[in-house]
């Protein structure tokens, strides 16, 4: 993978471009990619974004989450459009495994993959080009440094700014992670320079649901949460029924997993829902314990230190079983 500094130049002649996120794509990964999209649709290039799979309803006011494709209900446009393509960016994802049934797709195109990401153990081998810096609050301030650093600021217009600061706000837990760097605030301070309503923001990300959301929030802290003070752990398991009952759609049960982290003295928080066609594991942590390095470990899966999510193919039974088997193997670093 070569530097992403070497397609600077390259960006002054007008291509055929798709950018791709990872599969349920959260603020961040939508975020960095219709900020990109208003970004070199402003330099005259042929922009598409293409999520792998759907998203949720509260990243809809984006500006131009309209026009993303859903691969999954749309391969065929899809396809027609990166057989045509020169470049793709590839953001907020670091194994092509992360798009889903787009992988094979993005495997074996002849032209220029370009990534821009933060999560750890890029697969490097597969882009051409690219940036993968761990450091980094969000792949949204990688697309901020990318338009300064390619010489391209006044092109950082309102719509672009308002699709970033929805990425790095909500990568940085609302600026209160480590991550959440004085370059962040830097950063955010310019995009205020450029003129948007962050409360707006906040607004559209957060008050944003419908009231069976919350019920179903309500319910699962009630009944479905184990807490395991031995081990400074605690876990939602939350089955099919539960997504059924109250009509809990893509996106509904983001931040979920953050709740646990809440009580006094809990390291790890983990979430392991049962979505029928998988098991969806989400992991947070606080201090030291690898959730990243858990993951992976156990569940197929990766992410960062304190944030990290994998499946199971097992039933909910024996994947809540094997969560409390890998817990009581890192009962040392739990203590
Ligand atoms: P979440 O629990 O919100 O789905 O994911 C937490 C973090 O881990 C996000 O940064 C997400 O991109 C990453 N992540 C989630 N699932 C996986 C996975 O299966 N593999 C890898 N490498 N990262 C994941
Ligand atoms: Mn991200």
């Amino acid at each position: 993978m070569k530097d992403i500094q070497e397609i600077f130049s390259l960006l002054n002649q007008p291509k055929k471009i798709v950018i791709v996120m990872h599969l349920k794509p959260d603020a961040d990964a939508m975020g960095s990619s219709l900020g990109l999209f208003h970004f070199l649709n402003q330099l005259g290039h042929t922009v598409t974004v293409i999520s792998p799979t759907n998203w949720a309803e509260w990243l809809k006011w984006m500006k131009g989450c309209d026009k993303v494709i859903d691969y999954e209900m749309n391969a065929d446009k899809a396809d027609a459009i990166l057989d045509k393509c020169d470049w793709i960016f590839c953001l907020d994802f670091n194994t092509l495994s992360r798009t889903r049934k787009m992988a094979s797709k993005l495997q074996g195109f002849a032209g220029t993959k370009v990534l821009i990401d933060h999560h750890q153990q890029p697969q490097s081998e597969c882009f051409t080009y690219g940036i993968s810096d761990t450091s980094k609050s969000s792949t949204s301030e990688m697309v901020y440094d990318f338009i300064l650093d390619s010489g391209h600021a006044d092109k950082l217009n309102k719509d672009i700014a308002e699709c970033l600061y929805a990425g790095v706000m909500t990568d940085t837990g609302s600026f209160r992670f480590s991550s959440a760097t004085a370059s962040v605030h830097r950063m955010v301070a310019d995009l205020k320079d450029r003129g948007f309503d962050h409360s707006k923001i906040h607004e559209n990300l957060f008050d944003n649901f419908l009231e069976n959301r919350l019920r179903f929030t309500g319910h699962v802290l009630q009944s479905r949460l184990d807490i395991f003070y031995e081990y400074n752990t605690a876990l939602i398991s939350v089955p099919w029924k539960d997504l059924v009952k109250y009509q809990i759609k893509t996106g509904d049960t983001e931040g979920l997993v953050n709740y646990p982290l809440t009580i006094q003295g809990i390291k790890l928080a983990a979430l392991i829902i049962d979505r029928d066609e998988e098991i969806k594991c989400s992991f947070r942590s606080k201090g030291n314990f690898d959730v990243n390095v858990f993951a992976r470990n156990y569940f197929e899966g990766g992410g960062h230190m304190n944030a990290a999510g994998g499946r199971s193919s097992d039933t909910l039974e024996h994947t809540v079983q094997r969560f409390i088997k890998a817990m009581k193997e890192n009962a040392s670093q739990l203590q």
